[in-house]
């Protein structure tokens, strides 16, 4: 098959990449001419694990190429997936489908036979139809059918589950899209993950329904540890004795400093307008939203308290930024809620992250970026863990303590066990949902 991958991010680049490793032809695109040098330089322009060896095995292979050309790519295309952003809408919280229109009509315009356009972005219910429709529009000889085909990748692990999918869904209504779509995913389909088949709405809905009931778990679990703190209860046994229970299963029960990243803040969001404007409120999600604030805001309290009661004048460690670990993506981060409240309340912050300096660097004005745990504590008063990076999960704790000034910790992710904190000699430690000391 001849594909067409439009949009070069976390999603289309890793599913252009896997679908040449399937030994599809693939030609990815972008508008962003930095990225495409980057990536015909053999650079990948995010950090995610193993995409650079499977990226560069398929280029040496002659099955990927990259190009700002839109035309030129979809020419001859059997399938042109858009795989471009839908951020939240400024204002009102709806997903913004600019990028995603503007996308349809240059593929309307560039199209000379017969292709299935498929949405891979996450979109609102009825958006496969206005693409549809806007070709339609912009092109009415065009020989087109649409699919809806979200993605449901995660970052940090995203070659795998491209390659090992839970499941495929696939929205399609004729069965000559069925057909390519089909060959699209047939090396899948030999290993038995199953393909899901329904109709655009359904499709589209699955993908809300999913990311919107994994945010609730969080939060669920997230407000559990509230109410441990205050009875005493600790949620990492409590987590464990659920998660046992084959109905919830232990997945996305960790509590931690609420959630963020670049998919769960906006659809969310997205679900809650999409409720409001066919009048069926959807008063869970909308709720999840408030709760998730609230703890992001709870864990600028927490090492407030850590510190006394004020962090004005205090140095402050704080290890990891990004949303997760095995990421560099910083979108709707906590530490971008925490760290501005921190260096607001007049704190020295230095920062330590693995891969998020780049993007951190812009969106996290006055504090001093360092590249090692131990030289961030260095005199400090407080280390704060916010994302759970190997590096910080294996500290030598005596060292670091020892390396402080004043040794308090807020392990933000509930790292460490508390015995081990207070046997390497800190003073005082808080986590989510469990008693500390100090
Ligand atoms: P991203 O912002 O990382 O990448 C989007 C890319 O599209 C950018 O490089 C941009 O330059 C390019 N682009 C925009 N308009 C274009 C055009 N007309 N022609 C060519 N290129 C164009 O976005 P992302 O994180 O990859 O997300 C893409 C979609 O996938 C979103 O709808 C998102 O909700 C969904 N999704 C994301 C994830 C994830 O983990 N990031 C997981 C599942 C689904």
């Amino acid at each position: 098959m001849k594909i067409a991958m439009i949009g070069t991010g976390y999603v289309g680049l890793v599913s252009g990449v896997c679908f040449s490793d399937f030994g599809h032809e693939v030609v990815c695109v972008d508008k962003d001419p930095r990225k495409i040098e980057m990536l015909e330089r053999g650079e990948v322009p995010i950090f995610e694990p193993g995409l650079d060896q499977v990226m560069a095995r398929n280029v040496d292979g002659g099955r990927l190429t990259f190009t700002g050309d839109l035309a030129a790519a979809v020419d001859g295309a059997d399938a042109v997936f858009i795989a471009v952003g839908t951020p939240t809408r400024r204002g009102d919280g709806h997903a913004d489908l600019t990028y995603v229109m503007a996308a349809a009509e240059e593929i309307a315009n560039a199209l000379t036979g017969y292709a299935v356009i498929v949405t891979k972005s996450t979109v609102p219910v009825g958006t496969n139809r206005k693409v549809q429709a806007t070709i339609a529009q912009a092109n009415p000889a065009a020989d087109f059918d649409v699919a809806s085909n979200p993605e449901f990748l995660r970052e940090g692990a995203a070659i795998d589950d491209f390659m090992r999918p839970d499941r495929v869904v696939v929205g399609v209504e004729s069965g000559r899209a069925r057909d390519v779509m089909a060959e699209i995913y047939r090396p899948l389909f030999l290993r038995e993950f199953p393909i899901v088949y329904t109709d655009l709405e359904t499709a589209e809905m699955i993908k809300y329904g999913a990311n919107a009931f994994l945010a609730a778990k969080i939060t669920f679990i997230n407000e559990m540890a509230m109410l441990c703190e205050k009875t005493g209860a600790d949620i990492k046994a409590v987590a464990k004795g659920m998660g046992l229970d084959g109905r919830i299963g232990n997945k996305f029960l960790h509590a931690g400093p609420g959630y963020g990243g670049s998919c769960f803040p906006k659809d969310t969001s997205a679900l809650a307008r999409i409720g409001q404007d066919y009048a069926c409120p959807m008063k869970i999600t909308e709720t999840v939203i408030a709760v998730n604030d609230a703890v992001k805001r709870r864990m600028i309290d927490k090492v407030v308290d850590l510190c006394g009661g004020s962090v004005n004048g205090k140095v402050i460690a704080v290890l990891g930024v990004t949303f997760k670990p095995n990421t560099d993506d910083m979108r709707e981060a906590p530490s971008l809620t925490i760290v501005p409240a921190l260096v607001g309340g007049g704190a020295q912050l230095r920062v330590v992250d693995p891969q998020g300096r780049r993007e951190g660097e812009a969106l996290l004005p006055g504090v001093q970026w360092m590249d090692d745990a131990y030289k961030a504590a260095q005199d400090a008063d407080a280390v704060v863990i916010l994302t759970e990076w190997n590096e910080f999960r294996g500290l030598d704790l005596k060292r670091l303590a020892g390396a402080m000034a004043q040794p308090r910790m807020a392990d933000l992710r509930n790292i460490y066990p508390v015995g081990d904190v207070r046997d390497a000699g800190f003073d005082a430690y808080v986590s989510i949902g469990r008693k500390g000391f100090g």
